[in-house]
């Protein structure tokens, strides 16, 4: 499913990260305050024309 860009009516390329993932010995999750805990993943969009960007927490 395409995602419309608000700003110029481009496409949003969709890239769903777990924040489980490690980064080295740590997990992404332990680098988040303590309000962002509950989250289980983020969901990016990015326009590929014109660069605006969107960020979605997800449980
Ligand atoms: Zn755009």
């Amino acid at each position: 499913m395409a995602h419309m860009c608000p700003k110029c009516g481009g496409e949003m390329k969709s890239l769903v990260r777990s924040l489980s993932a490690r980064v080295g010995p740590f997990s992404v999750k332990s680098f988040l305050p303590a309000e962002l805990q509950e989250y289980n993943s983020i969901e990016v969009r990015v326009c590929a024309v014109c660069g605006y960007m969107e960020l979605y927490w997800l449980r």
